[in-house]
């Protein structure tokens, strides 16, 4: 069953808006006319919440966190993007920060188990997508998550 993903972020930044909205501002943008995928929606919803619970985590008070939303038909690729103004993920660390129990040198007195992004990208992996991220310390971090918009067709 296809989904609309445009519809999808608007939910999903709702939802953050409603549990965490009076500490951060979350924005959705998207300019793509056609935003429907075969993707499945819990699988995704666990991906996206995972990296916007982050961004939250390692945010300041006030920080804006934006969600972007881009569907290419012509590639079959939606792209993702979640943006922060947050603490930032030092050089010394971007090539460890996928692998298990790995947290960053900066992240402090915040709570984790390093983790979350390791079953994000697999499971982004698993729909044959691919994650990446930019980042500058003390100004906000990017993540990118590329997804086949119908991963039948992809397969085939
Ligand atoms: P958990 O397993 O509970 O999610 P975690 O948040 O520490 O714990 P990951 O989500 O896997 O683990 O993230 C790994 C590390 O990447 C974090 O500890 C942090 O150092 C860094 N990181 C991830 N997202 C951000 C972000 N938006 N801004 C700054 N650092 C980040
Ligand atoms: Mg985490």
């Amino acid at each position: 069953v296809p989904i609309n993903l445009y519809k999808f972020c608007q939910e999903i930044i709702e939802e953050f808006t409603i549990v965490e909205g009076s500490i951060h501002e979350f924005v959705f943008t998207c300019e793509s006319q056609t935003t429907d995928a075969v993707m499945d929606e819990r699988l995704l919803h666990y991906i996206l919440g995972n990296i916007l619970s982050n961004a939250v985590k390692y945010s300041p008070e006030g920080g804006r966190i934006q969600l972007h939303l881009q569907c290419d038909s012509l590639t079959g690729i939606a792209t993702f993007e979640i943006q922060d103004q947050g603490i930032g993920i030092p050089e010394i660390d971007y090539s460890k920060l996928f692998e298990s129990f790995y947290r960053a040198s900066n992240v402090k007195l915040t709570q984790g188990n390093g983790l979350g992004l390791v079953i994000v990208k697999k499971s982004i992996e698993a729909h044959n997508g691919q994650i990446s991220f930019t980042s500058q310390v003390g100004v906000g971090t990017k993540f990118t998550v590329n997804l086949p918009l119908n991963p039948i067709i992809f397969n085939e």
